[in-house]
């Protein structure tokens, strides 16, 4: 396990005003993985890993039969920051029949005749269930707010300067009013820095089994990069609340990366007050005649 102190030093906590310039995304501070060499600090965020998979397999099977609550997991970063990477084995030990992975790319002509969180609302996770984003509706402050020729048609007077105030506003009362239901909302910005964004770039550009991965988009995006820091930046101050905290996890470590956003995920889970369902006296009356009936057959 990862310590709690650690694991607070990325959770931001709500009212908080933060500046990502003050997150390191290689993770210095930490003293225990300072003294370590590369590939020492690999095989140790491993160990860390491959335990809180254990943890992980056994929790979300407990999540499932206890049929309450639903966990909701949201991850943005800029591109080659490793969402997808950190989502294949961070879940790779869970039950597939307990977990939903969502990717949302461009909205479609039906998504943007809808209210910008329609499309979202539609791919909750149900009851019992951990529900993932890889990009979410946090795109829509984002991409929206850095290219706003992307915002969908809104009668005049809707576009005013409240505007990303008002959808911050309204992120805010989506997630309150999923808390209230029972969702638990994890978010995670994995922070990458623009030096290790260009080495992943060229990676993917010099390997010809990586050409696949990159986009023509990529370069451009990566051109408002100070843009989508800022955009980055107030939407975290803006919507980092004890109902729906955001964690920055540094990102230019794939290994540390992934072990942190796994010991978040269980020690959450960990902390809620799951239980087996216990039968009644009625339902425990009927499995004993269950039983009867087939030992007399
Ligand atoms: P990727 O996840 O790299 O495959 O890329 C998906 C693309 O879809 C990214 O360029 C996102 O910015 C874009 N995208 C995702 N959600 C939205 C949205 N709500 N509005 C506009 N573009 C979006
Ligand atoms: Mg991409």
């Amino acid at each position: 396990m990862i310590k709690q102190k650690y694991i607070k030093l990325f959770r931001v906590k709500s009212g908080k005003k933060i500046h990502l310039k003050d997150y390191d995304t290689s993770w210095a501070q930490n003293e225990e993985f300072k003294a370590f060499g590369k590939e020492q600090l690999k095989e140790r965020a491993n160990e860390i890993l491959e335990q809180n998979l254990v943890d992980l397999k056994q929790v979300q099977q407990l999540l499932y039969a206890d049929d309450r609550y639903s966990l909701l997991i949201v991850f943005q970063a800029m591109d080659a920051a490793g969402k997808d990477g950190t989502i294949k084995h961070v879940m790779s030990g869970v039950n597939p029949q307990g977990c939903q992975v969502f990717s949302f790319k461009k909205p479609s002509a039906e998504d943007l005749d809808h209210n910008f969180l329609w499309r979202y609302m539609k791919s909750l996770p149900e009851r019992g269930r951990i529900g993932i984003f890889n990009r979410s509706y946090y795109e829509d402050v984002l991409v929206v707010k850095v290219h706003p020729e992307l915002l969908q048609n809104l009668p005049d007077g809707k576009r005013g300067k409240a505007f990303w105030e008002n959808r911050y506003e309204d992120i805010n009362a989506f997630e309150r009013h999923l808390e209230r239901n029972g969702t638990v909302i994890l978010k995670f910005f994995l922070h990458l820095s623009k030096d290790e964004q260009k080495k992943r770039f060229l990676e993917r550009l010099e390997r010809p089994e990586k050409n696949w991965k990159f986009s023509p988009s990529d370069l451009p995006e990566r051109g408002h990069w100070d843009d989508y820091m800022e955009a980055y930046e107030d939407l975290i101050n803006a919507t980092s609340t004890d109902w729906a905290p955001w964690y920055i996890v540094p990102a230019d470590n794939k290994w540390v990366m992934r072990a942190i956003v796994a010991d978040v995920i269980t020690s959450t889970l960990r902390d809620l007050d799951l239980k087996f369902p216990e039968l009644n006296e009625e339902q425990l009356k009927l499995l004993e005649q269950a039983r009867k009936t087939l030992e007399e057959e």
